[in-house]
């Protein structure tokens, strides 16, 4: 049984200019709000899930049933996020018209298909060109068979954010906004780069070809994943905490040499898939520097030491070094070498274009040795295990403390003007600083909870866990446990709970 999420259907439109110039197009792209949980702070194209309603739209031109459920997911997609109504028969409307049209279709007082048909207007699949489907990757609970359509805006019609998913939007040229992200500026997601990068070159007689010329844009998931120029996001399967089937190792890599972060798969396929990503940036002429891990859990050191042999045996190199904290290594022992320690400050500087430096950061909390690095130039963070894109931290003790992992989250939190954060799990988290807050603030209210629990009581984890936990699966029930073990002894360290000779625990300081 596979424990990845299956994908949805959805669809998002590519929006050209009404007359734009063929050889240095426009698009309408857009930035996700920092609250969503998803793909937060991103710059993407407008678009969403299918609805059941999508089913019931009719379109012109198409035969295919599917093709045209998604072409009406586009259409209504792109109406509800931009205001544009891409429908034969839309130019007779003006923009008044159209708006109390949005507001019937908002207030559910017309579903999408009657509203088109109430106004005598009809999809026509020649306004909406496929160019393409791209899977998630399976690093997230939320996945997507994301069908993109290229879509000319109709004249006299002016795009805007409706509030909501997107915090604002803007008619860039697709060359300036795929400069943007070479000069790390933004973040966004490989089919929205591939788009750019594809019209930056031109509305050309080829430009479909183009856009369909690589597998990922036949549904084949891309493993290889560069949200920031420099940092390649490389997901491999472990045995992971559930919901998570997949750890991050990254690449990090410029002109001459490559770092790479905690190679964390013990299945042997994944290892030669990351070997092979490996052997792609050697054979273009660099070097591996090193490789780093964050902390010592299986799940991220998993795929060590086969990495070292691929690359005694491929290269017949000089095996490169692994590089650690102490307590890391310490931890690990004989079954992983680590050859050098890293210290909290030290810089890990890569010779080559551009420079990259990353400052190593001991962050103890969800592991003693937990290692965070951090590149002051990009404002890119790597977090490992103490943020994740995905899934929760699990701050089990004695390995695990609350104390340390608290005063981490606060030593991120005063990085200055984080941009973004890579971690061990899950996508790049776009909105690291409202992340970072909402760490925060999620653990100090489960330590307000638990100690209100205390107060009124509750003497043992057990009971803590029933009173506290009761927006999680009994089944996690053990693993909630820990966590409130952790939390009680934060409060034993700051003198707000005691525990007692005979293991209960009551509020306040008590003299046994
Ligand atoms: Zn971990």
């Amino acid at each position: 049984m596979s424990l990845e999420s299956t994908p949805k259907d959805a669809a998002a439109v590519i929006l050209l200019r009404h007359h734009t110039d063929q050889n240095d197009p426009e698009v309408f792209w857009v930035r996700r709000s920092e609250k969503l949980a998803f793909l937060g702070g991103f710059y993407a194209f407008p678009g969403g899930q299918l609805d059941p309603s999508d089913a019931a739209t009719p379109v012109e031109n198409c035969v295919d049933t599917q093709t045209a459920s998604l072409i009406s997911c586009a259409a209504r997609e792109l109406f509800e996020e931009l205001g544009v109504l891409v429908a034969r028969g839309g130019d007779a409307l003006t923009k008044g018209q159209r708006a109390s049209l949005l507001d019937d279709l908002e207030q559910e007082r017309m579903s999408w298909p009657t509203l088109l048909k109430h106004y005598d207007l009809c999809l026509d699949s020649n306004d909406f060109t496929s160019v393409g489907r791209w899977v998630t990757p399976p690093f997230s609970a939320r996945r997507f068979d994301t069908w993109f359509f290229l879509v000319n805006c109709p004249a006299k019609q002016e795009p805007h954010v409706i509030p909501g998913e997107l915090e604002r939007g803007a008619w860039i040229t697709a060359r300036r906004a795929y400069e943007s992200w070479q000069r790390s500026e933004i973040i966004a997601v490989p089919p929205t780069l591939h788009a750019l990068k594809t019209l930056a070159t031109g509305l050309t007689g080829d430009l479909i070809e183009r856009f369909l010329s690589v597998p990922h844009a036949h549904r084949e998931p891309v493993r290889r994943i560069e949200f920031r120029p420099n940092y390649i996001c490389f997901p491999v399967r472990t045995p992971t905490k559930p919901p998570a089937t997949h750890t991050n190792c990254y690449l990090i890599y410029n002109s001459r040499e490559i770092l790479v972060v905690d190679p964390a798969s013990p299945d042997e396929d994944e290892q030669q898939a990351l070997a092979g990503c490996l052997d792609e940036l050697l054979a273009e002429g660099r070097i591996m520097r090193e490789i780093v891990l964050t902390h010592l859990h299986p799940d991220h050191v998993g795929g060590v030491n086969a990495l070292r042999q691929h690359l005694e045996e491929t290269h017949r190199a000089r095996a490169p070094g692994v590089a650690a904290h102490e307590l890391t290594a310490a931890a690990l022992g004989d079954d992983i070498r680590v050859d050098r320690f890293i210290t909290d400050g030290e810089t890990i500087e890569l010779e080559g274009e551009p420079r990259i430096s990353l400052r190593a950061l001991h962050t103890p909390g969800h592991a003693r040795g937990h290692l965070c690095f951090y590149e002051a130039r990009t404002r890119t963070l790597i977090s490992g295990d103490n943020i994740v894109g995905f899934g929760s931290v699990l701050i089990d003790p004695p390995e695990g403390n609350m104390r340390d992992y608290l005063a981490s989250l606060e030593r991120m939190r005063a990085l200055p003007n984080l941009s973004v954060i890579f971690g061990g799990h899950g996508p790049a988290i776009a909105n690291p600083n409202a992340r970072i807050q909402e760490y925060l603030a999620h653990r100090l209210e489960r330590e307000a909870n638990i100690l209100s629990a205390v107060r009124d009581g509750m003497t043992t984890s057990k009971e803590i866990v029933a009173r506290v936990y009761t927006d999680v699966s009994r089944k996690a029930h053990g693993m909630a446990e820990r966590a409130v073990l952790a939390h009680l002894e934060k409060l034993i360290a700051d003198g707000l709970v005691s525990r007692c000779s005979d293991g209960v625990y009551v509020a306040g300081r008590t003299s046994d």
